[in-house]
């Protein structure tokens, strides 16, 4: 039988344990599907509150340690309290990630990858490649390891000052353009990304983009130096979640073949939430981190000119208080067409992406994005703007007839969103090219299933690399 290739999955926060943003979601799910390709995966976080044990097992049979030190881990939020950075970060991030490496040796794990995520679990390659296989000290346990990274957001890239270099324990040396140095600061992704045997990113289009200078967030030129060892992999979905079949939080379970059902949900949203109660309006939703890098200054641009149109708006988010300001005073201004819930919602977001005809993401950029695969599913029509994860999920209907399952736009401006909520409006008094819209969106398949093998074929590919 052919041996099984074995994977120490490294992410600051996984599903179900701890979640802050789309990386949770990917370490929750992965690996589940990982394993049931045959591979022998292992996740590794830190100890945060709340997690009561050292160990615990998801899916079949998979081992998730839980990497303790009290003093950085036991303590309100992961990586800020209050939307103030920890001032111990690079600390705390640098002790898990050495941790994690002497770890699997005391318990005798040897993986023939390491895959680790974003900046927070960076250095694994950098102290795996610089401390642990040095050739002095000529260990066996960890030659033969070989480290893959996956990119989930290239802006943030654990940037630290210079003065902090000595607490990493790695020679001076590695502070140099061709390594950690970065504009005279230290830069945890820029070494993942100069050690690892492979580096992904969580769509293919991102994967071009952020080797330019308008995504590259000052790496571009050093992905471009890697680009042949740069790969992207749409992230999945998790459908066992995200199914409006099996969903017990919305008000009313539906499939494509029982769509009228859809409009119970939609016409329960618009009661929960104070908007004129009325199925044939079309329902815009929008969940979101409330951040520039969402679009919402193109959104905020036209808002006004938007709210002219017979539509309705549901807003779900917290982040950037000018963005908390304009939405609150659009709803003061039209209350029964505009509701927002600052905050964040689990159920709610739930509910939304059932009651919605339309989902924006008009993203400035974006890595991957869930929320549009997610309303694929839920059969809310995506409109969104071209770029990254975006252009690789979304089709335009009117590009593409046959094929479209929402609505796209390319320039990043707030007169291209406008003209492209126009359009979407005109389809939705078509039911017949409506229907079509979330029939294909409904039976598109983003669920691992595609994605997971892509990454097992990567392990592969990185399990036979010679060393350099
Ligand atoms: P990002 O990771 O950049 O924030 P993604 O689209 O990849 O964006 O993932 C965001 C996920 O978080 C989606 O599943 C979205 O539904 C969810 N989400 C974002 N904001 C909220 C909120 N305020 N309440 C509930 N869920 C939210």
């Amino acid at each position: 039988m052919k041996k099984s290739i074995k994977v120490l999955f490294c992410s600051s926060e996984a599903l179900p344990f701890v979640k802050t943003g789309g990386l949770a979601d990917v370490a929750g799910s992965l690996p589940l599907a990982l394993e049931k390709l045959g591979i022998e995966v292992r996740i590794a976080i830190p100890k945060y509150k709340g997690i009561d044990k050292t160990a615990a097992v998801v899916g079949k049979d998979i081992k998730v340690h839980f990497i303790e030190n009290d003093a950085y881990f036991l303590r309100d939020g992961l990586y800020n309290y209050k939307n103030v950075d920890f001032p111990d970060n690079l600390d705390r991030f640098s002790y898990f990630s050495k941790r994690v490496l002497e770890f699997i040796k005391e318990i005798n794990f040897k993986p023939d990858i390491i895959h680790s995520n974003d900046w927070q679990t960076a250095l694994i390659p950098v102290y795996l490649k610089n401390l642990f296989i040095k050739d002095e000290i000529k260990d066996e346990f960890y030659k033969d390891i070989k480290t893959v990274f996956s990119i989930h957001n290239l802006a943030y890239q654990g940037i630290f000052s210079k003065t902090e270099f000595p607490k990493l324990g790695l020679d001076w040396e590695l502070f140099n353009i061709n390594a950690l140095e970065y504009y005279d600061k230290i830069n945890l992704m820029k070494g993942a990304i100069v050690f690892s045997d492979i580096v992904t990113t969580v769509s293919p289009t991102y994967a071009k983009e952020i080797q330019t200078q308008e995504y590259g967030c000052g790496l571009q030129g050093l992905l471009r130096a890697r680009s042949n060892s740069l790969i992207g992999v749409l992230n999945g979905l998790d459908y066992d979640q995200w199914n409006p079949m099996k969903d017990k939080l919305i008000p009313k379970r539906y499939s494509f073949l029982t769509l009228q059902d859809k409009y119970i949900n939609k016409t329960a949203l618009q009661k929960e939430s104070g908007l004129e109660v009325n199925d044939k309006i079309p329902l815009i939703g929008l969940i979101s981190r409330l951040a520039d890098q969402k679009g919402l200054d193109i959104l905020a641009g036209c808002l006004d000119e938007m709210l002219k149109r017979p539509l309705q708006l549901i807003v779900l988010g917290t982040g950037e208080q000018k963005y908390h300001q304009i939405f609150g005073d659009a709803e003061k201004i039209y209350p029964k067409k505009v509701n927002v819930t600052l905050g964040y919602d689990a159920v709610l977001a739930q509910k939304i992406y059932a009651g919605s005809d339309i989902f924006l993401m008009p993203s400035k950029y974006e890595p991957c994005g869930l929320g549009q695969i997610i309303s694929l599913k839920y059969g809310t029509v995506p409109l969104v703007r071209k770029t990254g994860g975006l252009a690789d999920t979304v089709i335009d209907l009117t590009e593409n007839p046959d094929m479209g399952n929402g609505l796209v736009f390319e320039e990043y401006s707030s007169a291209e969103l406008l003209k492209t909520i126009d359009r979407a409006l005109s389809f939705y008094n078509n039911k017949t090219y409506w229907k079509s819209l979330i029939h294909r969106g409904m039976n598109a398949d983003f669920s691992w299933k595609t994605s997971a093998k892509e990454y097992a074929q990567l392990y592969t590919l990185a399990a036979s690399k010679v060393p350099s």
